[in-house]
């Protein structure tokens, strides 16, 4: 495969952007080589720069549940460029887009736009430490959620003990209020609760996680969170930027039956353009500012292109149901034939998986929560990343990613990634 005109442009790009990218996973850094640069998508394909065609199954990491350029939402942003490009001023479009959201996410009685996903976090936490008048948070090891100081995080010793920064920059100050358990560990959770008695304002988590690899809440998982949130005062905050409007219409807290104070989403809800957003009971975010006390705000919050985009985009989920018994046939076509090929081939790797996201792991162990998941052999997915590029099949690239499906795969699309997971197993094993 040629990818020389990739090469030249990473070449030029380090000379200008801080390791040649603008998002660090983007660099290919945990499976070696140098990133394609993409010039353009439709559908379920990607292309490079060097014209090499790819099927999607990063779908820019979750927004294009649709796939590529959508005509739809084509013509919704071509629409709406026609009126200027942004207002800074009320407009319709984000009284709709909010009408709808409440519609699609029960829990959610009012919400607020942002611009991304760490935008969105970061809101959340500052409302629930507002409301609670309480400053520490607790996340669990593994679980991503955006760039903001608190969640750059890693786990300190113990249950009494605070985090510590996991990137130069954020202070011991910050690090300080921020305590960790491990995914699907209830009994540490109530320890760090116990230890710190009416100190924790929030307690964040994806509902299923994303960014350790897809990983599942065990049984039992979410609802006892929920109870010790009740019990403790603290605002549960489903961090559902990627499994929103994904798992379900109503995303996982839909398809587990919990209901969170606050939500946070982003990736689906723009449609592929910048946005965020946080929500939750009216009780909360009544704090935030104007109609409270708690800061927040934005130049570009509710861009009008951007929510066109995204209006566009949750008004088809909302009235195509069929998207997602499509989506979840999808998953469980690519699980069984993936299963398939491991039994011929010997193999016993771990596959996570739920509707319309998966990740293989190159570990015969049960993954469920970030040191699990750390058991993969990194090598190996490296190798196994690079064969199935070389069979235009676009994943994340890093074994810590979850794929992420979309409409446009056709039976034909998930057969050719069958095989292509089949012939890349095979190469790596030698
Ligand atoms: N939360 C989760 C669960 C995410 O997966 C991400 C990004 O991948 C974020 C928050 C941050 O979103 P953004 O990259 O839009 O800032």
């Amino acid at each position: 495969m040629n990818t020389s005109t990739s090469q030249n442009l990473f070449e030029k790009a380090q000379h200008y952007i801080p390791g040649g990218v603008n998002s660090p996973v983007r660099a290919f850094r945990a499976v070696g080589g140098t990133p394609i640069f993409i010039k353009s998508a439709k559908g379920a394909y990607v292309y490079d720069e060097d014209g090499n065609e790819y099927i999607e199954l990063i779908n820019s990491w979750g927004p294009m549940i649709l796939g590529h350029a959508n005509e739809l939402i084509q013509q919704a942003v071509s629409d709406a460029i026609q009126h200027s490009f942004s207002f800074g001023a009320p407009t319709r479009k984000e009284v709709e887009m909010a009408e709808l959201i409440v519609s699609m996410v029960p829990s959610i009685e009012k919400v607020r736009m942002v611009n991304s996903g760490t935008e969105a976090t970061m809101s959340a936490i500052r409302v629930a430490r507002g409301f609670t008048g309480r400053d520490k948070i607790i996340k669990f090891e593994g679980c991503y959620h955006g760039h903001g100081d608190s969640f750059l995080i890693a786990a300190g010793s113990g249950a009494a003990t605070f985090g510590t920064p996991d990137s130069p920059g954020v202070t011991k100050g910050v690090a300080h209020d921020t305590l960790t358990a491990p995914f699907n560990d209830l009994a540490a959770v109530q320890q760090l609760v116990d230890a710190n008695k009416e100190q924790i304002a929030a307690l964040i988590l994806e509902p299923v996680v994303g960014n350790m690899g897809c990983v599942l809440p065990a049984e039992g998982f979410l609802a006892g969170l929920r109870r010790i949130c009740d019990e403790e005062g603290t605002v549960l905050i489903l961090d559902e930027v990627m499994t929103g409007f994904r798992l379900a219409k109503g995303g996982a807290q839909e398809r587990f039956g919990i209901t969170p104070d606050l939500t946070t989403l982003g990736k689906i809800i723009g449609g592929g353009m910048p946005v965020g957003a946080y929500g939750g009971r009216a009780e909360i975010m009544n704090w935030v500012s104007p109609a409270g006390p708690v800061y927040q705000a934005g130049t570009l919050s509710g861009n009008p292109i951007a929510m066109a985009a995204g209006l566009t985009m949750l008004n088809y989920l909302n009235e195509h149901p069929e998207v997602y018994s499509q989506l979840e046939n999808s998953g469980n076509k690519l699980v069984t034939g993936f299963k398939n090929s491991q039994e011929k081939l010997g193999l016993n790797y771990t596959l996570n998986h739920i509707g319309s996201m998966y990740t293989l792991f190159f570990t015969d162990q049960p993954v469920t929560d970030l040191s699990s998941a750390k058991s993969s052999d990194l090598v190996l997915f490296g190798k196994y990343f690079h064969a199935m590029l070389n069979r235009g099949i676009y994943m994340g690239p890093s074994q810590f990613e979850a794929m992420f499906l979309s409409t446009a795969l056709t039976d034909d699309h998930l057969n050719k990634i069958i095989q292509a997971n089949e012939d890349s197993l095979k190469e790596i094993q030698s």
